[in-house]
């Protein structure tokens, strides 16, 4: 079945929520159900859907920084980088320039205005993407780990998304980092639908509405998965008729899923009748893309 490399990508207000829970779960509900899904973890500060799927890795691949470096023999001291540079990472001082590799963002522009090309780039890494597939070759899997002490993953989380090839499946589920920060914008962005995690509590309600208004400023389909669920009348319920936004599952507070995620496993292999609603979601969301073309 194809259809047409489907982009999900799946985030929550804030970490703890279920988001890896519902990703990789449904990732194994749609290979039982004959698509060609891609899961990709893009929670770069602390992957772990690999955990659920006994992923081989085949492929370790750098991700590096281009950062400057100044010939001093060339250099005029006339300042022109520090004042291009947005973010306070090549400094001119009376005797010489320094740079501050930690707040560099590699974005070249000191490079391309230096009056004498004194500025030339060495790489420096910031982490890694590992590929590989799970389930003996059934799922594809890439993975974004950024290295201890690093600010930002978005230089790694845009890398993997430029060199994702969609049409190779049906389904590509992306497990954005927790939070609404600029990681979850580079993740979400170009993707046709969001599952919001949260939980029916006063902090997920706060996160999920932080949630809600990124994906609507960003013109993408959404729909709400309610975890730790106790009661279908309860705040999320509310706030979702409100916002317009549907739920489109709710996964019950029950110690036999949260057993079954401690030890790696996915609780859709061992409780009768998850993976046909994992699929009918799925039918939700492919509908709710289409109306929203
Ligand atoms: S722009 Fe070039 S010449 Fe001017 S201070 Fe920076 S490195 Fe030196
Ligand atoms: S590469 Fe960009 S961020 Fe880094 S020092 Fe140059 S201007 Fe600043």
């Amino acid at each position: 079945m194809n259809e047409g490399g489907i982009k999900i990508a799946v985030l929550s207000g804030k970490g703890g929520t279920g988001k890896t829970t519902v990703a990789t779960n449904m990732a194994r509900s749609l290979i039982k159900s004959g698509h060609r899904v891609h899961l990709v973890d893009l929670d770069v500060e602390e992957p772990n859907d690999h955990i659920f799927f006994d992923v081989k890795v085949d492929e370790t691949e750098d991700v590096n920084l281009l950062i400057p470096v100044v010939d001093e023999t060339k250099c005029i001291l006339c300042g022109e980088c520090s004042r291009v540079c947005q973010f306070g990472a090549i400094v001119t001082f009376s005797d010489k320039v320094r740079i501050f590799e930690s707040l560099c963002h590699g974005c070249g522009a000191c490079g391309m205005i230096c009056p004498t090309s004194a500025i030339s780039e060495k790489p420096r890494r910031i982490g890694e993407i590992k590929r590989g597939n799970g389930m003996n070759g059934e799922l594809a899997f890439t993975m974004g780990l950024m290295d201890l002490g690093e600010k930002s993953g978005v230089p790694i989380i845009r890398k993997i998304k430029g060199e994702l090839n969609e049409g190779e499946y049906d389904v590509v589920i992306l497990d954005s980092p927790p939070g609404v920060s600029c990681s979850v914008v580079e993740s979400i962005r170009r993707t046709d639908f969001a599952i919001l995690v949260t939980e029916p509590t006063r902090f997920g309600l706060h996160d999920l509405s932080l949630a809600c208004d990124l994906v609507k400023d960003m013109g993408i389909p959404a729909g709400i998965v309610v975890n730790r669920s106790e009661e279908e009348k309860d705040i999320i319920h509310e706030f979702s008729k409100r916002v317009g936004i549907p739920i489109l599952m709710r996964i019950p507070f029950d110690r036999k899923i949260a057993e079954l995620y401690s030890q790696g496993k996915l609780f859709v292999e061992e409780l009768e009748g998850w993976y046909e609603k994992f699929n009918e979601i799925f039918s939700t969301i492919k509908g709710m893309i289409k109306c929203s073309r």
